[in-house]
């Protein structure tokens, strides 16, 4: 059937184009230069995990079901596109045994992530998140850890203007009698708070705390905070994450009102904002311990911490402040032949690089046109054969730059490019 629309990309959904790609590669470059130096080791994990993994352990059920892409294969599987890694990660810890190995597993991961959110500037349904997890291990100097990891990749980025938001939430000892305080705290206002705090206050009172509706703000500030209730290994813990950012030269701010939604998520949580931030949305990465996540998943209990970063919202923030990165030029060297000579165009290609990058301009074209492709390649140098030296195997190099040109002998030409 004739169409007359091209088919365009899914909505939410963005192609990285060549001339984006050198933003996102030095921040790449930056992640993966700090995690190896804090000897994380990179992991890949499936895109694609079964449906239940993601809504046994997803935050805020409603949530994740809503903004979850999930399909049935063609055995009736039930699977879904990740939204974010910690629960793969967790889950290829002990599929691939790394739960055998030495302790903590400190892991990275690069890849897409996949929400059916509605999109918006800085919200895509496929987006690229940086994520770091250390498994195995409660010590609080962890937490640290990969505050500093991700202080490190983002300021190796370019963006030094930050802002670290940073709470406990205490475990599983100290926080349920916490959330009976607060649903003291909070039932005589229960008629004033809007219609999903209403029914917070009893399923997930946490998640009261971190309400953006107006109506429901006049009853946070005096709220009780959970740093006040913390049993004893949970505030010894906050102390030492607390001391170790100090010796670190972190700053952070602590804020009474981040927290998560799912009893896996244990003590640390935190948030890194571009300095002018004001919206959750704006993000740039966050994370926190989830001793409680791999038992959720069917594991044996194994204690966590890690953080995700979003790639999408850092190049955008690179860009938006300036941050320079030198492109290389597609390629170092064009090769431009008169018409039937693609063989040699080829065999002389095949020399060059040996020492650099090259394009051969096999399009039926006049010289003067292949000088100019040549030339928005950014080509430093072009290779000319003609019919009458090519059998003599020399060409012309000219130097884009200086405009100079020689003949050369083909073999030759790697010394002269190098
Ligand atoms: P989360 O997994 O929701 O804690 O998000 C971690 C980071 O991933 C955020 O701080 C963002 O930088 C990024 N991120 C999350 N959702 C999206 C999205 N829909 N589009 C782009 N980036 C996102």
């Amino acid at each position: 059937m004739p169409r007359s629309e091209p088919i365009k990309a899914v909505r939410g959904v963005r192609d990285i184009l060549p001339r984006d790609r050198p933003l996102w590669r030095a921040t790449e470059r930056a992640a993966a230069e700090v995690a190896t130096r804090f000897a994380y080791q990179e992991i890949v994990t499936a895109i694609i995990e079964r449906a239940e993994l993601i809504e046994r352990v997803g935050e805020d059920t409603d949530a994740v079901a809503k903004e979850l892409y999930r399909f049935e294969d063609r055995g009736g599987r039930k699977l879904a596109l990740r939204p974010e890694a910690t629960a793969g990660v967790v889950r290829a810890y002990f599929e691939g045994g790394l739960n055998q190995g030495p302790q903590p597993a400190r892991l990275y991961l690069f890849g897409p992530m996949f929400r059916y959110d509605r999109p918006q500037k800085g919200r895509y349904r496929q987006f690229f998140q940086y994520d770091i997890e250390a498994i195995g291990s409660t010590s609080p100097a962890l937490d640290a850890e990969v505050i500093e990891i991700a202080a490190g990749w983002l300021r190796e980025s370019g963006i030094s203007d930050l802002r670290l938001e940073l709470n406990s939430i205490g475990d599983n000892v100290c926080r349920p009698a916490y959330l009976e305080l607060l649903r003291e705290h909070y039932r005589p206002f229960k008629d004033q708070l809007h219609g999903d705090c209403q029914r917070r206050l009893e399923t997930n009172p946490l998640r009261l705390l971190d309400c953006k509706v107006p109506q429901c703000q006049p009853f946070k500030a005096d709220a009780p905070r959970i740093t006040d209730h913390l049993c004893g290994p949970c505030s010894e813990a906050w102390d030492a994450v607390r001391g170790l950012l100090d010796a670190a030269g972190i700053e952070y701010s602590h804020n009474p009102y981040l927290v998560r939604g799912l009893d896996y998520y244990t003590r640390t949580v935190f948030e890194f904002y571009p300095a002018g931030a004001t919206g959750q949305q704006d993000a740039l990465a966050s994370g926190g311990r989830y001793d409680g996540l791999a038992e959720a998943e069917g594991w044996p209990s194994t204690p966590g911490v890690g953080f995700a970063g979003g790639f999408d919202r850092v190049v955008e923030i690179m860009a938006a402040s300036g941050v320079e990165v030198i492109a290389a030029p597609a390629a170092d060297v064009a090769v431009l032949a008169d018409a039937g000579l693609e063989l040699a165009a080829a065999e002389v290609a095949r020399i060059c690089r040996r020492v650099r990058s090259v394009a051969v301009d096999y399009e039926p074209k006049s010289l003067a046109a292949k000088m100019r492709s040549a030339d928005k390649l950014g080509a430093r140098w072009v290779v000319l054969l003609s019919g009458d030296e090519a059998p003599r195997r020399v060409a012309r190099l000219r130097d884009m730059a200086s405009g100079e040109q020689a003949e050369v002998e083909w073999d030759q030409l790697p010394e002269r490019l190098a």
